[in-house]
């Protein structure tokens, strides 16, 4: 089981390269479990219909008992969707909420009863508090992989995480692949990420062109993988679900 945490500014494009990814391996055949650590709890909607499904913290508020299939929805595209949602605004803490949901999932042995190929989280990253930072630090990554444009808040979270990464790291936690650039086609974008890699010592993955099929396919409740199979931006993500899957080395 490979489990791949995907950081990046809020609005930067986590969610969209998240499930497009899984979709496009579940379309490769692979059991893929997406888990939205964000309180916008929206990490699988385009997977689900265009509709959020209800989240661990609101599920287990409700009933403290709920089972797996109560906090578990598989999608039509075949992957299983878990959002972590959020604390009620202005009270708690959003990062527990995180940890609450992972023990949730390890108690009811989720692992275990759907044998993922590969668990995706879906984290925001715009500050990595402790609570936040838990997919690296707990041990449930192995992989992190900031998304970015080349726009200087999203390239200073990109750093802000690289950091808790590395700090965790030196513990045998997870480790930072690389970063995702997904363009906001701003001038010079390639070069200013070129330079935020090197200078976090790390390095660019893969470059994902700005394209008007991710706003139609969102319109649908889908992703692009789904609703433009044959296009040049699903070739994209399936090329970057392929190359996650493919592991490659980790720069420490
Ligand atoms: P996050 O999860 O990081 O908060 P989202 O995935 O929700 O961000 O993306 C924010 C918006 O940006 C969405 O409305 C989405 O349609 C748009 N978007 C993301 N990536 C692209 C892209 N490569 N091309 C065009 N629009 C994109
Ligand atoms: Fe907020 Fe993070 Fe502190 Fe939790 S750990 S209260 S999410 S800053
Ligand atoms: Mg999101």
């Amino acid at each position: 089981m490979k489990k791949i945490a995907i950081y990046g500014k809020g609005g930067i494009g986590k969610s969209t390269t998240v499930s497009n990814v899984s979709a496009a391996m579940a379309a490769m055949g692979m059991t893929v479990l997406q888990i939205g650590c964000d309180p916008k709890a929206d990490s699988t909607r385009n997977l689900t219909g265009g509709k959020n499904i209800p989240t661990v913290l609101d599920t287990l508020r409700e009933n403290g008992d709920a089972e797996l299939e109560d906090l578990v929805v598989k999608s039509s595209t075949g992957v299983l969707c878990v959002e972590s949602g959020g604390p009620v605004p202005g009270i708690g803490c959003a990062g527990r909420g995180i940890i609450t949901a992972f023990e949730k999932l390890e108690e009811l042995e989720a692992y275990e009863i759907y044998k993922p190929d590969v668990v995706l989280y879906d984290v925001l990253g715009d500050v990595v508090c402790g609570g936040f930072a838990m997919p690296i630090r707990g041990g449930y990554a192995d992989e992190v992989c900031i998304v970015t444009s080349g726009e200087m808040m999203s390239l200073y979270a990109a750093t802000n995480i690289s950091y808790a990464v590395k700090s965790f790291g030196k513990r045998g936690y997870a480790s930072l692949r690389g970063l995702i650039l997904n363009a906001k086609n701003i001038e010079g974008e390639n070069e200013l990420v070129d330079k935020a890699a090197t200078e976090i010592e790390t390095r660019v993955i893969y470059r994902l062109p700005r394209d008007p099929f991710v706003q139609q396919a969102e319109a649908q409740g889908k992703t692009v993988v789904e609703a433009f199979p044959d296009s040049d931006m699903a070739m994209h993500y399936k090329a970057l679900a392929k190359l996650l899957m493919e592991g490659g080395k980790c720069l420490e």
